[in-house]
């Protein structure tokens, strides 16, 4: 137990001096160096998962709960496997040779798994994503692996939404991008207000899709329920 304590403790003055270091510095690309840098071992994690059941009021110690710290420091490897991904990167790899296709390229109903960065309990739902193709275009498993790249860290939806919206328009520059993700939060549904069945809607439109109404319109009875889905 003694020794268990010791290395939390290690893990909290870390903790502050990322706090301190980030202030001095103030440089978004330098953080991420420090971050990573700073990242707790996969002992001082398993570590805070033991509080973390401490805290709930059980004893990490009892034989359904041994193995679970390293379960949950592997199942995050997998949550937040996001923070590993270049999602621009990803996009960079286009094709050109279309035949002049500059209608819309729709892929709708991209089942993801995030988590809120308010609670740390999932987000599930499913994105929808178009664009106006200018010359380019990407390979179609490509905007599934946007989402994906961006679902699997810890997010707002508002954010994720946008996030994979900027990237598209960014990388592809097309004539317009849209972004509609629905989904369920489980800090609405299992705690606080607990109201089962709300799904949370955002969307971001760019270029043609905020422009021009027409094009809107489209995007929305494409991925509309009663579009044949
Ligand atoms: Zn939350």
């Amino acid at each position: 137990m003694n020794n268990f304590f010791q290395t939390n403790q290690n893990v909290h003055r870390k903790g502050i001096a990322i706090v301190t270091i980030h202030t001095q510095m103030q440089l978004e690309d330098d953080s991420e160096v420090l971050l990573s840098r700073l990242r707790p071992s996969r002992a001082e994690a398993e570590a805070a998962v033991r509080t973390l059941i401490l805290w709930a009021g059980d004893d990490p110690a009892r034989e359904g709960l041994a193995g679970t710290p390293d379960r949950v420091v592997r199942a995050y490897e997998e949550f937040f496997c996001g923070y590993q991904e270049d999602p621009a990167a990803l996009l960079s790899r286009t094709f050109e040779e279309v035949d002049g296709y500059d209608e819309m390229v729709l892929l709708r109903d991209i089942g993801f798994e995030s988590h809120c960065e308010h609670h740390m309990v999932p987000i599930i739902g499913k994105a929808h994503v178009a664009y106006l193709p200018d010359r380019r275009v990407v390979g179609i498993s490509k905007l599934a692996r946007v989402v994906e790249a961006f679902a699997r860290r810890l997010q707002i939806q508002e954010t994720m939404t946008a996030q994979i919206a900027n990237t598209i328009e960014q990388v592809l520059e097309p004539r317009g991008v849209a972004v509609v993700v629905e989904a369920q939060h489980q800090c609405m549904t299992t705690r606080g207000i607990r109201k089962p069945a709300v799904s949370m809607v955002t969307s971001r439109m760019l270029g043609a899709f905020r422009d021009d109404p027409m094009t809107r319109r489209e995007f929305l009875a494409m991925i509309s329920p009663s579009s044949g889905r």
